[in-house]
């Protein structure tokens, strides 16, 4: 393996679904992109395919009967619409893998040994981890000259304490199939609660913190000392916060009383995880085309958003009961960097806890991170863009170097 001398060079980035794969080139120091694109319906009688340089983006159709064919055509996307990959002189690349289990705590250099293990944790993600491994299998056969690292989505949550982790169920049997919260997002969290730390230029191991990342997927954690305590996602992406198609916390007793109504564990596990959240409460999944509803007046629209909310003021007043102390909120991700609205709402009512919104720091919008809170509010609640590419590049980088 010959990395040594590419590592100023950029880093791609490659994010395996198990029907899609996504792409970035950046140079991690600059946060530079040379190129973004994805591979969507992988296996599908028909692909799409979209790749995007400075220059422009470029869509097209055509059949990825699986990851290996999605590498060869992002090769042929950069080969036709640049930048060239054979000059560019790839440092590394970086795969984005939802679930480390209890195994991985920090990214690691892919080897057969580190696939396989990647794979062992398949049953705690049966959509992800097999389209990671897919994923890493396809790369390293094509890249075979440069350093592959593998970042764990759950690696931020591996210091919750036991009393966060632990479901109260039977611990033999949760201990011979790992069962336990993991989270889910840690490199969201992780990277916006450093950013909002530079940005106030205080000291990441001084602040208590709590994120909310509300996009499709959302969860909430909360950070003492740089250290993350508690998030709202568990053994799999379903627990916690409303979310687009996902219902978050139900009561577990809701999967016995569907099963009474004659659903099977496929489909009960299906309609909590596709049909469920703003989708099942008002139609619709995408959180601009709620507030479009809600505006015009659509009663299923307005208790959607109140149910969203609702539960995202639990998760935030538990975690400042955790915390005892909160110095930083931080939004991020598409809902929370977009949306005054619902930001405005959470906050709604928390002066006497010390979060205070300015109204007119809310309202207005940049692609930058900004302070949204009064000067006299005691918690500095803060609107952080999320880069989950740029986070994977520059742990990338870290490990190599
Ligand atoms: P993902 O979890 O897929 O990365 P995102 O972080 O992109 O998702 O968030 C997607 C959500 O953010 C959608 O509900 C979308 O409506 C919302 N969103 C994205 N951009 C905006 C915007 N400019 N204004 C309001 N909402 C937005």
């Amino acid at each position: 393996m010959t990395v040594g001398s590419a590592l100023t060079g950029p880093v791609l980035v490659l994010n395996s679904g198990s029907s899609s794969l996504k792409y970035q080139l950046l140079i991690p120091a600059t946060a530079h992109v040379l190129a973004s694109g994805s591979v969507e319906r992988i296996g599908e009688p028909m692909g799409l395919v979209s790749h995007r340089t400075p220059e422009g983006r470029y869509d097209s159709e055509q059949p990825v009967p699986d990851h290996g064919d999605a590498l060869t055509v992002l090769r042929q996307q950069f080969s036709s619409h640049g930048p060239d990959l054979a000059t560019a002189n790839i440092a590394a690349v970086g795969h984005r893998v939802v679930h480390g289990g209890a195994t991985f705590l920090d990214p690691v250099l892919i080897d057969d040994l580190v696939t396989a293990q990647i794979e062992d944790l398949s049953p705690l993600a049966p959509l992800h981890n097999p389209a990671a491994v897919a994923g890493m299998h396809a790369a390293r056969g094509r890249f075979p000259d440069v350093a592959h690292v593998a970042v764990f989505d759950t690696a931020f949550f591996a210091t919750l304490p036991p009393a966060a982790y632990t479901y109260a169920i039977p611990r033999a049997l949760a201990e011979k199939h790992r069962i336990r919260r993991y989270g889910f997002h840690g490199t969201s969290h992780a990277y916006v609660s450093r950013e909002a730390a530079a940005f106030l230029h205080r000291d990441y191991a001084d602040l208590n913190q709590v994120v909310l990342h509300l996009g499709n997927g959302c969860s909430a954690s909360a950070i003492r000392g740089g250290i993350a305590v508690e998030t709202s996602m568990g053994l799999t992406p379903l627990q916690g916060l409303v979310m687009g198609t996902r219902s978050g916390d139900v009561d577990p007793g809701l999967h016995r009383f569907l099963a009474g109504l004659g659903m099977s564990i496929e489909e009960i596990d299906d309609l909590l995880n596709k049909e469920s959240g703003l989708k099942g409460l008002a139609g619709v999944n995408d959180f601009r085309e709620l507030e479009r509803l809600r505006h015009s007046g659509d009663e299923a629209a307005r208790l959607a958003f109140d149910v969203y909310v609702h539960r995202i003021k639990h998760y935030l007043g538990a975690y400042l009961g955790l915390l005892g102390r909160l110095d930083v909120l931080v939004f991020t991700a598409g809902v929370g960097e977009h949306n005054p609205a619902l930001r405005a709402a959470v906050l709604e009512g928390l002066s006497r806890l010390g979060l205070e919104i300015a109204p007119a720091l809310n309202e207005g919008a940049s692609t930058t991170t900004r302070v949204i809170s009064t000067p006299s509010s005691s918690t500095a609640v803060l609107v952080v863009p999320t880069n989950e590419e740029l986070a994977i590049a520059r742990q990338t980088m870290e490990l190599i170097s």
